[in-house]
């Protein structure tokens, strides 16, 4: 018996062993540097994706790699059946950096607690887990009810139980049977998020800003409003920072935007500085503290050189030049777009510091074929939905490149 696979020639996409998952944008990229990277044919590009923001501090940053270098020189793995020197250290430098977003926290408060994973997925899981175990151990829940509201339109990863309560056909469909304990709600809808909470509620998961969505920001109310709701119905707000936070949006935290606190924050794509995967987990330390030893765990979180690279992470956020950079950056930026809006080359844009959804219209062409114009002008970018594009420029970029890169825009538009 022979099984026939499916080829993919029919897509023109190049025949070999590598899974499908993916459908890239035909470039082969060699080299980069700050905000540019080079093909296999010497063509340079200006890199407007960043790896979906895992690239904030900009391609190769030599504070990066140093310490990335200098640990590959000293200690790589010890798993976490024994302790590194670099692993309270980093805890501690990413806690202190996390106090501003960390609820009763404060200057002098508690102590936020880290727990350090590897991808993202995995620190959303973490998040999902301890929020659970806080409920039954802490609030009470009767077991095996827990329950977790969460944003329609939502990004948190690609693991099972994640896709669970993805509303996006194509992240969801295939992969059932699906974790139950999941409430989905508009996104924006304070009054609908008050609705889905009830006795058998932990948590509500957010993002602050949906980046995948199309970099969707909530109105200003809608923050300040769930965070009162979490705490009337004493359930945790777990933010999802992997994308919005560590500089994005002009703020170490996009939650910082409006004044408000989460109980656990998850961190991740900038956190491993495009160096390694780093992920984390921060918060409140009597609801991080259920997981006890033998609970959760990890092979490689917390893995010394993803601490050396943290800590040097966390060590360019420290002076907020990079936040300063993506909130002046980032105004210039809205403002161009506002008026390829006015003169009707897009129908709609919006954003957060130097993060933006951009809609063209989509009778003139699709996402997919605006980004196939750009790369041809030297711009990196890539399609979310349909006729949607994000643009999230390394936060090192420099302004004249910022605006080489919008010239180009314009003229693909045009
Ligand atoms: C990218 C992303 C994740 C998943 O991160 P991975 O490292 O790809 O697992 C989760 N949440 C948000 C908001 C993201 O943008």
């Amino acid at each position: 018996m022979t099984a026939t696979i499916p080829s993919r020639s029919a897509e023109g996409a190049a025949a070999g062993p590598l899974a499908p998952n993916y459908h890239p944008l035909p470039v082969t990229l060699t080299t980069g540097e700050g905000a540019w990277v080079r093909d296999d044919a010497g063509r340079t590009y200006l890199d407007l994706l960043a790896g979906y923001s895992a690239l904030n501090f900009g391609h190769r940053h030599p504070a990066l790699v140093a310490a990335a270098t200098e640990q590959l020189g000293r200690l790589t793995l010890s798993s976490r059946a024994f302790d590194h020197d670099l692993l309270h250290p980093f805890a501690e430098a990413l806690s202190e950096l996390a106090r501003p977003v960390v609820a009763g926290a404060g200057a002098d408060g508690p102590q936020p607690m880290v727990l350090p994973m590897n991808t993202g997925a995995e620190a959303v899981e973490t998040a999902i887990k301890a929020a659970r175990k806080w409920g039954y151990d802490v609030r009470g829940v009767p077991p095996e009810r827990a329950t977790i509201v969460v944003a329609a339109g939502n990004f948190h990863g690609r693991t099972t139980t994640i896709v669970s309560f993805s509303t996006d056909p194509e992240a969801r469909d295939g992969f059932a049977p699906h974790t139950p304990g999941f409430r989905v709600v508009p996104f924006g809808d304070a009054e609908a998020l008050r609705d889905a909470i009830d006795d058998t509620t932990v948590a509500v998961l957010l993002e602050p800003i949906q980046g995948e969505q199309g970099v969707v920001v909530p109105a200003d109310g809608y923050w300040p409003a769930v965070r009162a709701i979490c705490d009337e119905a004493g359930v945790l707000l777990v933010a999802d920072e992997i994308q919005s936070g560590l500089g994005r949006t002009g703020t170490t935290f996009a939650l910082e935007l409006w004044g408000v606190r989460a109980d656990l924050v998850t961190l991740g794509k900038a956190l491993g500085g495009g160096v390694l995967p780093v992920s984390a987990v921060v918060g409140r330390p009597d609801v991080l503290g259920v997981l006890t030893a033998g609970t959760h765990g990890s092979t490689f979180g917390g893995n010394p050189l993803a601490c050396a690279v943290g800590i040097a992470v966390v060590g360019l956020l420290r002076p907020g030049t990079f936040q300063e950079r993506a909130r002046t950056l980032g105004a210039h930026l809205h403002a161009r777009l506002a008026t390829l809006v006015d003169t009707g080359l897009l129908v709609g844009s919006r954003g957060a510091g130097l993060w933006a959804g951009l809609d063209v219209d989509p009778a003139r062409m699709t996402g997919r074929e605006l980004c196939e114009r750009l790369l041809r002008l030297g711009v990196l970018a890539k399609d979310t939905h349909g006729s949607t594009i994000r643009l999230a420029p390394p936060l090192v970029i420099e302004a004249d490149d910022l605006d080489l890169a919008l010239d180009r825009l314009t003229q693909a538009l045009r």
